[in-house]
């Protein structure tokens, strides 16, 4: 089947690119020269893996492989090339070279599909240099503005700077719009970055979908005091009241099963140590893979909010941060999913994505699919990311005829 040695050798290859010799973690950000190293080597690996290489205009690699009917609608799969501060050598990086174990795989075994397929080795979905996220997927769907060149990182170099310095004309990014092509599908190969499947001693599970992403800022506003002359019955506490809010947010997200919810940042205001807090801000962070049980349970949790406003005299606005929707994976590669998990010989089981991919951009052009591998420990953005050998080649495996069954019929 495919060749674990292979994968084993190009993930440790890849992993030297941008790596810290003291913490052993790894640092490729887009429009960099480790980010330029990384994808030199990936398009080696595509060219060894018999594919037509090219770069789009905002610095994703591609390789193409045709299938029996060029004009078929193509397959893409793949995952992102950069990493976060001081990353891990999985993240990102086993999608793409997974994917390519598959091509190469499908060659040696003189596999011919009806559909094309291609890998795309995605630029800059971490985000970590412009606080600006899945940039290369976003070009891929059309979705890139020109405001969006303008951000700028923290030497103040915008990414049309940045662009420019690697020979990239930001005056061209449209050209990577593939939204008005047809395309069969995305399916992404990546670790899952938590401890499901680990709790479930699992090496490999099938995405439902990703989560949506709500943030919202609270800001509560009571009435601070002197903490010594004003009686329990007279006072508006904001951060009382707060903490109860907090309470409300962790027990209505436990009452769905699927619902995850966060306190993530909370600010007691005026903030001495004799003083009557008068003002509390905190954030808010929601995520579900249905948007009709996420606004159920962001419904309640304002109405409770609105409770405990009233029950302690204080009064609570709110700042809209960021709304993402879910993005879930179609009924159609769940199927697909349900028949290839145990051709690669493992149990087929199903959970939902808590972090941000590539997917959720895709999903505005095409219908989408992932695989999560088993993480150990469920650590991620760390030097310590790691997933066995015999992980990664499960999870590959499923791929392999994951696009196979979608790629082989017409
Ligand atoms: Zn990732």
């Amino acid at each position: 089947m495919i060749n674990k040695e292979r994968v084993s050798k190009r993930l440790s290859e890849l992993g030297e690119i941008g790596k810290n010799q003291e913490t052993g973690g790894l640092t490729r950000h887009a429009f960099t020269k480790e980010d330029r190293l990384a994808k030199d080597l990936v398009a080696k690996y595509m060219k060894e893996a018999g594919l037509t290489v090219r770069e789009d205009a905002v610095g994703n690699m591609i390789g193409r492989r045709e299938g029996r009917n060029p004009q078929a609608p193509v397959v893409l799969t793949g995952s992102h090339i950069d990493t976060v501060c001081d990353g891990g050598k999985y993240d990102g990086s086993l999608g793409i070279i997974g994917a390519l174990e598959v091509l190469q795989t499908f060659n040696e075994q003189g596999i011919e599909t009806e559909h094309p397929i291609e890998v795309y080795a995605f630029n800059d979905e971490e985000g970590s240099r412009f606080s600006f996220s899945m940039f290369g997927s976003r070009g891929v769907i059309g979705d890139l503005k020109r405001k969006d060149l303008e951000m700028k990182d923290k030497n103040g170099i915008t990414v049309a700077e940045a662009m420019k310095a690697q020979g990239f004309d930001p005056e061209r990014i449209s050209e990577a719009d593939r939204s008005r092509e047809a395309i069969k599908a995305f399916i992404e190969l990546h670790i899952e970055q938590g401890k499901v499947l680990e709790s479930h001693n699992l090496s490999v599970g099938i995405v439902s979908g990703i989560v949506n992403e709500l943030w919202i800022k609270c800001t509560v506003q009571g009435e601070a005091g002197h903490a010594g002359a004003t009686p329990m019955s007279m006072r508006h506490d904001a951060l009382v009241a707060a903490a109860e809010m907090v309470q409300v947010v962790d027990r209505e997200a436990k009452k769905t099963g699927t619902t995850v919810a966060t306190v993530g940042r909370l600010s007691v205001l005026p903030g001495g140590i004799n003083i009557i807090p008068g003002t509390v801000q905190f954030t808010l962070d929601l995520r579900d893979t249905s948007q009709e049980i996420s606004d159920r349970v962001e419904a309640q949790i304002f109405k409770e909010f609105d409770r405990v406003c009233q029950e302690r005299g204080v009064t609570l606005s709110t700042e809209l941060l960021q709304r993402i929707p879910p993005a879930p994976c179609t009924e159609e590669f769940r199927q697909v999913a349900q028949k290839a998990c145990p051709e690669a010989g493992v149990p087929y089981f199903s959970l939902p994505s808590g972090a941000g991919h590539d997917a959720m951009q895709m999903i505005n052009i095409c219908p989408i699919g992932m695989i999560f591998v088993r993480s150990k420990d469920g650590i991620s953005h760390n030097p310590l990311e790691y997933s066995t050998l015999e992980d990664c080649a499960d999870g590959i495996n499923v791929l392999y005829h994951i696009l196979l069954d979608i790629a082989v019929k017409a």
